[in-house]
């Protein structure tokens, strides 16, 4: 069918601006389809984290529209819009253990104790941390409190999930295990994601399409195969190539 009317999220000639003067997004169009895990690429102030705060609802397009499952975005409630959200500081409650970390959204939105630990034990499965519920975040590892932040966006039975650089304070080892562990929750799961990252190789390994960011568009929208053997321009390229 129509791709456009396929897509689960759609930005169509979005611009942003915070001072009213300059653009950080310009005239961006992007369909991202249901089920895809679409990375957004790009060097550091080149929009991304602003397309993802857009989407989450934080921050409203000055001209466009995005549409998430082919309504207005902004006409969908903000707790109806099945959205999980992961970022690079985990943001775990230092004072609650894993367990009410997980809780307290939940609480907030009035669900029944029951269905709350029916919730938190899977989604702790998820992530195998189910051996964790009592720990306080000081008492885990980074590995460890990122996947708990992972469970927390997986509580909801999100249909989109946005990670902005969620691995970026972990080293190495634990970044590529974790890669694995998010690729394998994306396709268990059937979950839409879209990630942010400044890391080619991240974006590489794990992403069905990767749109390349710089200065506020996209400069290239492709498979990552399609990036290395065809970049469409001398930046693609250069970035692309950069620590691969
Ligand atoms: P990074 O990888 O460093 O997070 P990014 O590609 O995600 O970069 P954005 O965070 O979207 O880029 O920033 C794009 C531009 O918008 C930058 O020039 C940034 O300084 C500016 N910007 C971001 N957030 C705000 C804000 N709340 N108020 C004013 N300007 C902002």
């Amino acid at each position: 069918g129509d791709t456009k009317n396929d897509a689960y999220v759609a930005f169509e000639h979005v611009q942003k601006s915070y001072d009213g003067v300059s653009l950080v997004v310009k005239d961006l169009n992007l369909s991202i389809a249901r089920g895809e895990f679409l990375t957004m690429l790009g060097p550091s102030g080149s929009g991304k984290t602003t397309c993802l705060m857009m989407l989450a609802g934080f921050e409203t397009a000055t001209h466009g529209e995005i549409r998430l499952d082919g309504r207005p975005i902004n006409q969908v409630p903000p707790h109806k819009r099945g959205i999980g959200m992961v970022f690079q500081n985990y943001a775990l409650f230092p004072h609650m253990t894993v367990g009410e970390n997980l809780a307290f959204p939940l609480e907030v939105r009035g669900m029944g104790k029951d269905e709350r630990e029916t919730r938190i034990k899977r989604a702790l499965d998820m992530v195998q941390m189910g051996a964790f519920t009592a720990r306080r975040p000081a008492q885990l590892s980074g590995g460890q409190q990122q996947r708990i932040a992972l469970a927390r966006a997986l509580v909801f039975d999100p249909k989109l999930v946005l990670m902005d650089e969620p691995l970026g304070a972990l080293d190495k080892q634990l970044r590529e295990h974790m890669q694995f562990e998010i690729k394998r929750l994306h396709e268990s799961l059937g979950i839409t994601v879209v990630y942010v990252t400044h890391d080619q190789g991240e974006a590489l390994t794990m992403s069905d399409r990767v749109a390349v960011f710089n200065d506020g568009r996209i400069q290239q929208l492709a498979p990552p195969a399609d990036l290395y053997e065809r970049p469409e321009n001398s930046f693609v390229a250069q970035f692309i190539g950069e620590n691969n």
